[in-house]
């Protein structure tokens, strides 16, 4: 990874994991950021935030990414955790219906707090799981489909599809046209 404190870059993007508690989110950002999988839980609460630069046709984005970090325990995310973010993922775990259910409450949380072009990923993540899967992937796609989100499966654990679902959503929120120059 670059220094992303060192850069000069074109385009600097927030975007924001959210998601039930257990999920996977850091652990999704830390493998994107740092390459690295954490098989501890979390010992902190507070917001926590990681960079990763990437170059997209030939400009160089600084994308900024948020992390719950145990506040969704308490429900406690506030409008200054998505103020100005272009881009959320929305994690669930393949091998948890519940949160999968709560994803709809999540996008109406999202609906009235995030941006209205902002780009959304449902993510079933845990796929390393599939003898406890309990949400079938035909199931989440549909759902996205009517949402009007991207979907994709990954494993933190594998590292399986976790640069390639932040990359989607960095490049789509590049090609939308509210990207902020900095
Ligand atoms: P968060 O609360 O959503 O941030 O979830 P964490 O990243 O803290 O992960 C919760 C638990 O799930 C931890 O015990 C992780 O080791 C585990 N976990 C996270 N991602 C995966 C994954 O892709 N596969 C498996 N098998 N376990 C995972």
């Amino acid at each position: 990874m670059a220094d992303a404190f060192d850069e000069e870059c074109d385009y600097l993007f927030k975007a924001v994991l959210i998601g039930d508690s257990g999920v996977g989110k850091s652990n999704l950002l830390s493998r994107f950021a740092k390459d690295e999988f954490r098989f501890d839980s979390k010992p902190t609460i507070g917001v926590e935030f990681a960079y990763r630069n990437i170059k997209i046709a030939d400009k160089l984005i600084k994308a900024q990414i948020w992390d719950t970090a145990g506040q969704e325990r308490f429900r406690a995310i506030t409008s200054s955790y998505y103020r100005g973010a272009l881009g959320a993922l929305l994690v669930y775990d393949i091998t948890r219906r519940s949160s999968f259910e709560n994803a709809r409450k999540w996008m109406v949380e999202l609906r009235e707090f995030g941006g209205k072009d902002m780009v959304v990923i449902l993510v079933g993540n845990k796929c390393d799981l599939e003898q406890t899967r309990e949400v079938e992937e035909e199931e989440a796609k549909g759902f996205a489909e009517r949402e009007g989100l991207c979907f994709m499966e990954t494993s933190a654990l594998k590292n399986l599809n976790v640069d390639q679902v932040f990359l989607q959503m960095i490049t789509r929120i590049h090609d939308s046209t509210s990207h902020k120059s900095l």
